[in-house]
C-alpha cells in the first residue's frame, strides 16, 4: 500500500540511512506523546463533531477489512498521521456509531468528556493495581467511589465499606455474576460437601440475561439445575414470587439444593422489573443468595423517583449496575456491591508467595485481586471518580431524566398512531413497540391467530431492516411471547429531542412504504 507522508519535517523520527527506516529509541517519549496525543484528541473531537454524518449502523460486508489492509504488520515504523488517515479510511466504515445521537439499539454505551478524560488518566498511569500495595490510590479510590455511588443509590449501609460490605469495579456484569455465583456455590458446598455440586439449583426468569446461564455453566452448575421461570404478560414479564416459591419447593422435594436467584430490575428485552422485596422474602425462607442485576436501569436509582424499584434490597446479597451503560463512564465499568465480601474472598483468593507483602498480611487493606477473576486490573475508579465529580449528582440526575423524558415523548408519538402499538410499559428510557398489519380497532383478516402473529412478525422484521438499512437510525429487536418487537433505547449522550422526533418520522415513513405494499 502506498503512503504519502505530507509533512515529514514535523515527524520526530531519527533516520537510519543505511536501511532507510525510522529508529525509535524511546516508545514513551513525553514530547512525542504530547504531539501525537493532541493529534488523536483532535481526531476524536472532530469525530464527535461530525458524528451525525455517518451511517449509524455500519453497512460493511463480513471480511471487508482483510481486503483493505496489508497482509503483514509493517517492518518499519509508520507515523501517527498516516495511521489516523487509515483509521478514517478503513476503520471508520466498519464502525457502528454507538455515540451517535441517532443510536437507539440495545442499551446505550453512554460516553462523556469526564469519563473519557478519566480513562485517559487511568491509561496514563497504567498501573496494575491487583493489591493495595501495587498502587494504594487505585484501591483506596475504588473503595471511596463505590461508597459514594452506593450512597447516591441509597443502598443499605450493609452493602458499603462503611457498613462491613463493599464494592468493586469489574469489567462486565457477566464477570460479576460469575463471581457472586461462585461465592454462593462455595458457601453452600462448604456446608453440604463438594460432591454435592450436582444438587445445586440456580434460578432466574425467562427474561433474565444470558449472563446468568453463562455463569452457571462456568461455575459447574448442572444444566438440568438451571431454572428459567416463565413470566407472563399479567406480571408485565416480571418474575412472580409465587412461581419462584413453587419451583423451589418442587426442587427441594426432589432432594435438590436451592442456591442462587438472579433478580433483574430492568430486563434487557423490555425493561421488566422483578419485584425485589417479595422475591427476597421467598429466597430467605430457603437460604438462597440473591443477586440483583440492574445493569442498565441501576443508574436511574440515583433519582429519588426511581429508587422504589429496588425497595427490599436489604434482603439481597449482591447488586450490580453497569456504569458503562447509562452512567457516562466509558466501557468497561461494572459496579458490584456485596454484603459479605468475605464470601467472595473465600472463593476467589489465592496466596502466591510472590504477591505477599506487609500490608496484605496485616489484613488492614483491601486486595481487589481476591474480589474478582483476574489478577491484573485496571484503575477503573479514576473514570468513575471523574464522572461523579465533574458532573455532580445534580447533573447526572438531569441527564438521566432528560432521557426518560425523551422516551416518554417517543412513547406518546407511537401511542398516537393507530398503525402502531407500544408493547410493554415503559419504565425508564426504553420504548418497545411494533407496527400492526391492520390498524388498531379494525378487525384483522379472516385468518388464524398463528398466521396473524407470523404476518405481524414478518412486517416488523422488514421494518427494522429497512430503518437500520437507511443508516439514519439504529434500533434493535426483541421477541416477547412470540411477538417480534422493535426496541428504541434512548440514552446516547448526544441524543436531543429533535433526534427522537426525527427517529419517529423515519420509522413512520418506512412503515408507510411497507404497508402500502400490503
Ligand atoms: C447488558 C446487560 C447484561 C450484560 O452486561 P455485560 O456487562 O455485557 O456482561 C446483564 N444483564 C442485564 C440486565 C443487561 O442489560
Amino acid at each position: 500500500m502506498e503512503f504519502h507522508i505530507s509533512n515529514m519535517d514535523s515527524l520526530k523520527f531519527d533516520h537510519d540511512h543505511e536501511n532507510n527506516s525510522h529508529i525509535i529509541t524511546n516508545p514513551l517519549d513525553p514530547q512525542e506523546f504530547r504531539r501525537n496525543g493532541h493529534l488523536v484528541i483532535d481526531f476524536i473531537a472532530d469525530y464527535y463533531q461530525n458524528i451525525e454524518k455517518y451511517q449509524v449502523l455500519s453497512q460493511v460486508e463480513p471480511g471487508y477489512l482483510r481486503k483493505l489492509l496489508p497482509e503483514s504488520a509493517p517492518y518499519h515504523a509508520e507515523p501517527i498521521e498516516i495511521i489516523l488517515q487509515d483509521v478514517q479510511k478503513y476503520i471508520m466504515p466498519g464502525i457502528t456509531h454507538w455515540q451517535s445521537p441517532n443510536y437507539f439499539a440495545y442499551f446505550p454505551s453512554s460516553g462523556s468528556v469526564a469519563g473519557f478524560l478519566g480513562e485517559m488518566l487511568s491509561t496514563g498511569f497504567n498501573v496494575v493495581g491487583f493489591n493495595w500495595m501495587s498502587s494504594p490510590a487505585a484501591t483506596e479510590l475504588e473503595c471511596i467511589v463505590m461508597d459514594w455511588l452506593g450512597e447516591m443509590l441509597k443502598l443499605p449501609k450493609s452493602f458499603l465499606f462503611s457498613g462491613n460490605g463493599g464494592g468493586v469495579l469489574q469489567g462486565t456484569t457477566c464477570e460479576a455474576i460469575l463471581c457472586t455465583l461462585t461465592a454462593a456455590r462455595d458457601q453452600m458446598l462448604s456446608q453440604f460437601g463438594r460432591d454435592k455440586i450436582g444438587n445445586l439449583v440456580v434460578y432466574g426468569s425467562d427474561q433474565t440475561h444470558s449472563a446468568l446461564q453463562k455463569a452457571a455453566q462456568i461455575a459447574g452448575i448442572y444444566p438440568k439445575n438451571f431454572r428459567a421461570i416463565k413470566t407472563t404478560k399479567s406480571t408485565l414479564y416480571g418474575l412472580c414470587p409465587n412461581s419462584l416459591r413453587a419451583t423451589i419447593q418442587s426442587d427441594v422435594q426432589a432432594g435438590l439444593v436451592p442456591l442462587f436467584l438472579c433478580a433483574t430490575v430492568g430486563t434487557t428485552s423490555t425493561n421488566a422489573i422483578d419485584p425485589i422485596g417479595p422475591l427476597c422474602e421467598v429466597a430467605k425462607d430457603f437460604g438462597i443468595w440473591v443477586h440483583i442485576d440492574a445493569a442498565y436501569a441501576g443508574s436511574a436509582f440515583i433519582c429519588p423517583e426511581f429508587r422504589h424499584f429496588i425497595d427490599g434490597i436489604e434482603g439481597a446479597n449482591s447488586f450490580t449496575l453497569n456504569a458503562h451503560k447509562w452512567f457516562f463512564t466509558t466501557l468497561d465499568c461494572c459496579c458490584l456491591w456485596v454484603k459479605d465480601p468475605s464470601a467472595l474472598i473465600k472463593s476467589l483468593s489465592t496466596n502466591a508467595e510472590f504477591l505477599r507483602n506487609k500490608a496484605s498480611d496485616s489484613k488492614q487493606v483491601v486486595d481487589y485481586k481476591d474480589w474478582q477473576i483476574t489478577l491484573s486490573r485496571r484503575f477503573r475508579a479514576m473514570k468513575l471518580w471523574l464522572v461523579l465529580r465533574n458532573y455532580g449528582v445534580a447533573n447526572l440526575r438531569n441527564f438521566l431524566r432528560s432521557h426518560v423524558k425523551m422516551a416518554k415523548l417517543f412513547e406518546e408519538l407511537v401511542g398516537l398512531d393507530n398503525r402502531f402499538e407500544v408493547i410493554a410499559p415503559r419504565n425508564f428510557a426504553l420504548v418497545c413497540f411494533r407496527v400492526l398489519p391492520s390498524p388498531k380497532g379494525m378487525d384483522g383478516y379472516e385468518e388464524g391467530e398463528a398466521k396473524q402473529v407470523e404476518r405481524a412478525n414478518e412486517l416488523n422484521k422488514k421494518l427494522l431492516e429497512s430503518i437500520n438499512g437507511s443508516g439514519k437510525v439504529y434500533m434493535s429487536p426483541t421477541v416477547v411471547d412470540g411477538a417480534y418487537i422493535i426496541r428504541c433505547a434512548i440514552g446516547a449522550t448526544l441524543t436531543e429531542e429533535r433526534h427522537v422526533i426525527m427517529a419517529w418520522k423515519i420509522v413512520k415513513e418506512h412503515a408507510a412504504t411497507l404497508l402500502s405494499k400490503y
